[in-house]
């Protein structure tokens, strides 16, 4: 068990990384947030729940995972075919796990479509594994289909990448209405974790103005942390790393290096704020007793 921040806030917390607009940042996000976690010493496990496969190509690096994941050690095994997550799970980093994916994932959603509580799938397989790691991140693909839904299922928040372009914010009135529903009907507990800004570019006047648009809309769950168009983000994939691991110093490895920093200062906040509430019912039952 890891309880490196004391009451276990950061244990097991699954985070789906969702927007069901294409190419706004999502894998990118994922695959960058999981290693920078890893890198500061957090367990994570990446759960490539997009049958483009993105985060998987972007993160297994040797010929033994990229055979492994050829010869079926995907997650559609474990969604469909009955396997386990540990069996399809592999180590691509120090303290960085990858469940990843292959185009097999595409019939999932409609092999899924009539199985008994097909929503719970992920969420079920996650069960007993989840508190191995401290953070689990799902990447989603751009639908918000059965896939996405298993997702959310399965999260305790979602974290929403937005690109700051035109038509930012359209389509988000849909997922935001997705995750209300899922909230009412099938995970009650599930929260926004927050927007993260992708693909800010500090010279185009646009870019700012969605970021203002954006903090009118949702003061409160916007993420501080920006993350700057920046041309090695876009090109780390193809050399199967994260940015952190292509350039570390780049203005695209800082920003998610800064995300990271912040998820991990809020939980931080979070556990505090709950060890305090835990003594101060310790010590009003102790006066109650005496
Ligand atoms: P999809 O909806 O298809 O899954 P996505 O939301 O996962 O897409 P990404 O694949 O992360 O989006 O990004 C889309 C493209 O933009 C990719 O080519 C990626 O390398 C590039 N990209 C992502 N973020 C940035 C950035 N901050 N700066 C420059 N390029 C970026
Ligand atoms: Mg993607």
């Amino acid at each position: 068990m890891y309880t490196a921040l004391g009451c276990g806030v950061d244990v097991g917390r699954v985070i789906a990384i969702a927007n069901q607009k294409g190419g706004v940042g999502k894998t990118t996000t994922a695959v960058n947030l999981a290693v920078a976690l890893a890198q500061i010493g957090r367990r994570i496990l990446l759960i490539d729940l997009d049958p483009q496969g993105n985060a998987t190509s972007g993160l297994a690096c040797t010929d033994e995972i990229r055979d492994s994941l050829n010869s079926g050690k995907t997650i559609y095994e474990a969604l469909i075919g009955g396997g386990s997550l540990a069996e399809v799970t592999h180590q691509v980093r120090p303290n960085l796990f990858l469940a990843g994916a292959g185009a097999d994932l595409v019939g999932a959603e409609i092999e899924m479509a009539t199985m008994a509580g097909r929503e719970r799938r992920l969420r079920a397989l996650l069960y007993g594994v989840r508190e191995e790691y401290n953070y689990v991140l799902i990447d989603t693909p751009p639908s918000l289909g059965l896939l996405t839904l298993n997702a959310l299922v399965a999260a305790d928040t979602v974290l929403i990448p937005m690109q700051c372009e035109y038509y930012a914010l359209e389509g988000l009135s849909a997922l935001l209405g997705t995750i209300k529903r899922v909230k009412e009907q099938l995970r009650p507990a599930l929260e926004i974790e927050g927007l993260v800004l992708t693909m800010f570019d500090s010279r185009n006047r646009l870019s700012h103005e969605i970021s203002r648009e954006v903090r009118e809309h949702f003061p409160d769950k916007i993420f501080k942390s920006i993350i700057p168009r920046n041309v090695r983000l876009s090109e780390s994939p193809s050399h199967g790393l994260s940015v952190i691991e292509y350039e570390g110093k780049s203005a695209g490895a800082d920003g998610y290096r800064e995300l990271a920093a912040e998820i991990l200062s809020r939980d931080l906040a979070a556990a505090q704020l709950m060890s305090a509430q835990v003594e101060s019912a310790q010590s009003a039952n102790e006066e109650s007793h005496k």
